[in-house]
Parts: structure tokens; sequence; C-alpha cells
């Protein structure tokens, strides 16, 4: 993969930076694309949150994605990019009457509403504002998804989506409310999901909970969630779409006429993405050595929040392999990439890339230690 980096361009820009190649990003979505259009009825968001970079968002908005997005901040992201508002759709536990707001002044196509509570506020704001709120009810499917604890959302202990014993009750409030408009069942378990069984038991929780149902909605949201290969990017550079989306044609029943919508955020701009750092120091420790980062948990979090594994590379060293810890400068202890990673051998200046960087990176990063942000560059203009 070396070879890929443009490395003598990359001493024109301050480090650490993001770097995002759109040739993965085009073969990634063309893949999307080419599996889509063979079933006019499924609809691809992108979801917002996993990278928000202005230029990604425009790449994306250009291939005719639509939009995932779960804060106000977001939905306006989203139409500076040019995603067209009838393919927005807005979920998120703690929707502020702002945001609430904004995605009725727009006529966003749904809002995935989380609880009973949520759906009198929007009726209400939308009532005050003479119009029509578009709306799924975002259903808990207690189904668990085998990945990080963190990132679980589907189960019944955790704080999404409306519990599925008070669906019926909970639609039949919205179908009398003035200012609503009912359209679909809204569902996501989790994130970097690789185990396709575990959508295979969403789907079949989604049949049964239609089979409940009098009515007929007019879409099914299935979230998002579809994992990639951290371990071995370079083996799996696009993610298993195929299987993804197999599952979900030969599991879910869909009604006469209803659409299928996804919101894949992680599998679109996962491998796109790395973060570029030079190497400030090499430290001999008591029985190991370190490799001192310019980059830390404050431009790529995952490791320290989720105990993730990005896998690093030495772009500007061939010498004989050796083992090192690579960490960033930052005063915290989980400020650790990876440990006893072998690498060709590391000397100050070294460019690394941690690779698999394009989602949860950039837009996780903060100022913590009083540290710019990193900035994010597509390989184009270098
Ligand atoms: C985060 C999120 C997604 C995207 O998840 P990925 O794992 O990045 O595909 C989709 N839908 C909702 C509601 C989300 O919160």
């Amino acid at each position: 993969m070396k070879g890929f980096f443009p490395i003598n361009k990359f001493k024109e820009v301050t480090t650490p930076f993001y770097y995002y190649d759109t040739s993965i990003l085009q073969k990634t979505i063309d893949t999307i694309k080419g599996i889509v259009a063979k079933h006019p009825n499924y609809h691809v968001h992108y979801a917002i949150k996993a990278n928000a970079n202005s230029k990604v968002l425009a790449y994306i908005s250009k291939a005719g994605l639509g939009a995932d997005c779960v804060s106000g901040g977001e939905i306006q992201a989203a139409l500076n990019a040019g995603f067209p508002v009838d393919k927005i759709v807005f979920a998120g536990v703690g929707k502020s009457d702002e945001e609430i707001k904004l995605g009725l002044e727009h006529g966003i196509f749904c809002f995935n509403v989380e609880s009973e509570e949520e759906l009198e506020v929007i009726n209400q704001l939308a009532k005050e504002k003479d119009v029509i709120a578009h709306i799924a009810f975002r259903i808990n499917p207690n189904v668990r998804a085998h990945t990080h604890a963190n990132i679980t959302t589907g189960l019944s202990e955790n704080k999404f989506g409306i519990n599925m014993e008070d669906m019926e009750r909970i639609i039949a409030r919205a179908l009398a409310m003035g200012n609503i408009a009912l359209e679909g069942l809204h569902f996501h378990i989790g994130s970097q999901i690789l185990i396709m069984d575990d959508f295979a038991a969403l789907c079949n929780r989604i049949n049964e909970l239609q089979d409940k149902l009098n009515i007929t909605l007019k879409h099914i949201n299935v979230g998002g969630g579809l994992g990639i290969d951290y371990d071995n990017p370079n083996e799996h550079l696009i993610p298993d779409f195929e299987s993804y989306f197999e599952t979900f044609h030969s599991h879910l029943k869909l009604r006469e006429g209803q659409t299928l919508h996804f919101e894949l955020g992680r599998s679109i701009v996962g491998q796109c993405g790395s973060l570029i750092s030079k190497v400030l120091y090499v430290k001999q420790g008591s029985s190991k050595k370190f490799a001192i980062l310019d980059a830390g948990m404050t431009d790529l979090i995952r490791p320290a929040l989720y105990q993730a594994h990005h896998s690093i590379e030495n772009l500007t060293s061939d010498e004989a392999e050796e083992e090192y810890d690579v960490v960033g400068p930052i005063c915290e202890s989980s400020d650790v990439f990876d440990k006893a990673v072998t690498l060709n051998k590391v000397k100050r200046g070294d460019y690394f890339a941690l690779r698999s960087a394009g989602a949860y990176g950039e837009i996780m990063a903060s100022g913590y230690n009083c540290r710019p942000l990193p900035k994010g560059y597509l390989d184009t203009e270098f």
C-alpha cells in the first residue's frame, strides 16, 4: 500500500492530517450503487456522523445517496453539501425544539421518532408552523449485535427507540394526530457488525412486528451498521455489501409497494481514510520501544474509546522490522494506538499511516490539551 500514498507531497502539509483516497471511496459507492440498481425500492442514506468533512460529503452527495442525520448541525451540513432535502432522515433520542423546527422548515423526508414525548412535541411544533411532519417510529427490536458494547443500540437496555410492546399503542396515537404523517418503521441495532446473522435476526423481528400491524406503512428503515476489516484493510478495501444487501433481500418480507431504506456510515467511508502522522521520538523503555507520534487520541479516539485496532504502517522505512508500542503525545495513559506493533525500523521524522480511519476519525477529534483539530484532504488535492 505504501506506493499509494504521495509521501513526497505530504511534506507540504502539517501533520497529523486525514488523507481520503477518492478512488477507494468511488469504488465503494459504485459497488453499493451496482447492487441497489437491481432493487429499485432500496434507498441508501449516508450516515453523516461517520465523517462530515465537507469535501467528503460533497463527493457522496454528488453520487446521489441520501443523508442520515442525528442533529440539526448534521441536517445543515447535509444541505450545505447538496443532499436533496427529500432524502434526509433525522434520528436521535434527544432532538431539541430548534432541531425539529429546522427539519420542519426544510421539509425533510422523515423524522425517526424515538419516544411518545417526542411525537407530541413534533406534532405541536408542526401545528404551530401549519405543516405536516413525516415520521417513522424507531423501534428498539431487542436484537443483539455482536460488536463492542459501546456501539450496540438495539437492546432493550439501550436508550434508543420505542419498546416493541408500546408500538401499536403509539402508532394509534400518531394516526389520530393532525400534523403527523406516519410513514415508516425504523431500526438500528449497532455498528461494526460483521455477522450477517445479526441482520437476519433484525429482519425476522421486523417480519413479526409487521405481522401485528393492520396497516401497511410506506417504508421500512433498517439503519446501518455494516462493519469493515480493520485488521486487513488491503484485502478488504470494499466491505461485503453483497452479503449485506442479500441478507435483507432474502430475510425481510416487505409489503406490496414498501420501500427499504439503509443508513450506512462506516462501511462507506471507513476504508478510504488514513490518519497520517509523523514520528516525533523513538524512546527506549525498560523493556520495549515506543514510537511517539504527533497524532494522539485527540485526532483518533477509537482505540482509546472502543479498544479499536487500526492497522499501522511506517511509510518511510524499508529497514528490518522491530516491535514498537505506538503512542500519542497526550497526557493520558489511554493515548495508545496499539502495542507490540511490527514495523519497519522507526526513526524520528518517519511518516505513519493509521489505516481504516475514514469513519469516526476526523469527526470525533477534540481540542483536548489545547491541540488544533486535524485537517482532512482528498488525494486529489496533492
Ligand atoms: C450511527 C448510525 C448509523 C450508521 O452506523 P454505521 O455503523 O456507521 O453504518 C445509522 N443509523 C443511525 C440511526 C445511527 O445512529
